[in-house]
């Protein structure tokens, strides 16, 4: 699927987000905005920490927004843009959801491997290819800035930065 012309001015506002989460001890710099119609109807940050909740990721919390503001669950024919490729859990509340499209900046191969437990399934691909009649994948959107926002692939991650469970 193609960009939209609109796609790097609403990721934009999800760096934005995500530039703003990283001064907030408890949040990650990861940035969602959620659009219908030219409106943004939710947006957030990860607020894992901060809630404490681990289902807090930027994406859920951007679509609870949504779904409130508009006073329904159906997010049909709306954009949900995030700033790095959505794990399994939002991936599959975007399905959930009925959004239309996810838009992406940084992917996994773009990252370190910690922001990503399930290694052994791309799970934006697995929805795209299983749900491809109802959602629109797109990666690559402000790449490099996007990017910019994570530790790199082959970047040593400090051990007090680490968000995985890696064996210390
Ligand atoms: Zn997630």
């Amino acid at each position: 699927m193609a960009a939209a012309p609109d796609d790097e001015r609403y990721m934009r506002r999800a760096i934005a987000l995500a530039k703003d989460a990283a001064g907030k001890p408890g949040a990650a710099p990861i940035g969602c905005v959620i659009v219908l119609d030219g409106t943004v109807i939710g947006e957030g940050h990860n607020e894992v920490g901060l809630r404490p909740d681990p289902t807090a990721h930027a994406e859920i919390v951007s679509i609870g927004r949504a779904a409130r503001r508009l006073g329904d669950a159906d997010l049909r024919g709306a954009t949900l843009y995030s700033t790095l490729q959505p794990c399994g859990m939002c991936s599959l509340a975007s399905v959930w959801a009925k959004v239309s499209r996810i838009v992406y900046g940084a992917g996994r191969d773009d990252v370190h491997p910690m922001y990503f437990d399930e290694r052994h399934m791309d799970t934006v691909d697995f929805i795209a290819d299983a749900y491809a009649e109802r959602i629109g994948v797109q990666g690559g959107v402000l790449l490099a800035d996007c990017a910019a926002l994570y530790y790199g692939p082959d970047d040593d991650v400090p051990e007090d930065k680490r968000t995985d469970s890696a064996p210390t």
